[in-house]
């Protein structure tokens, strides 16, 4: 595509990068910041700054968090007992929309993967591991990963890990269609499967 500006061309490129943006649409959302009034597309621009160089994680969960400690961890009514261990925030998001889990979270950062070469050490697992040792009230650890071949990979070895101690570890039942992921489960569905959890076996 010929750019009638260079500002224009690096602002699409950069536009396109985001998923599910193709050049076409970058472009039409380009022309339309032009069009704008200038606080909008400033503001646009700070928040998208902000984003990156303010965003925290919590130190107990890593969910994200605008404070050291997260809402829920902090919270003296969520159920100190239950530990559900997730890829991403925006898994905690689903299950908490489903209104049916009063338990915490452990949110791992992605998902052992060796193709795209994702190693245990490069996620939250052994803060897991130590967060499960020094915690007096934990009973059981849920893994609610997505069905796939990364996620049973990662559950395999998350209970290879937690068999030591002395807690149950479940898994969430699979209603969710194999190879869904868990983001695009409809509510019921994810609360149900919350629900109705099972035994953790190593197949
Ligand atoms: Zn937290």
């Amino acid at each position: 595509m010929e750019y009638p500006s260079k500002l224009i061309e690096n602002a699409v490129n950069e536009i396109a990068k985001l998923p599910g943006i193709g050049k076409k649409t970058a472009l039409r959302l380009a022309l339309h910041l032009i069009k704008e009034k200038e606080s909008t597309t400033y503001a646009l621009a700070q928040a998208l700054n902000d984003l990156r160089s303010k965003i925290k994680y919590c130190s107990k969960c890593y969910n994200i968090s605008d404070e050291e400690v997260c809402n829920i961890c902090s919270s003296s009514r969520r159920d100190q007992s239950l530990i559900c261990v997730v890829e991403d925030s925006k898994d905690v998001l689903a299950i908490e929309n489903t209104a049916q889990y009063n338990g915490l979270y452990h949110v791992l950062g992605g998902i052992i993967s060796p193709i795209e070469g994702i190693g245990p050490s490069e996620l939250n697992i052994e803060q897991l591991i130590s967060r499960v040792k020094s915690s007096e009230d934990l009973k059981e650890v849920i893994l609610a990963l997505s069905p796939t071949m990364e996620g049973d990979t990662t559950a395999f070895y998350l209970t290879k890990k937690l068999s030591e101690f002395d807690i149950k570890i479940t898994s969430i039942a699979r209603g969710i269609p194999i190879g869904g992921e868990l983001e695009y489960t409809d509510e019921i569905t994810l609360g149900r499967s919350i629900l109705s959890r099972i035994d953790y076996h190593k197949e």
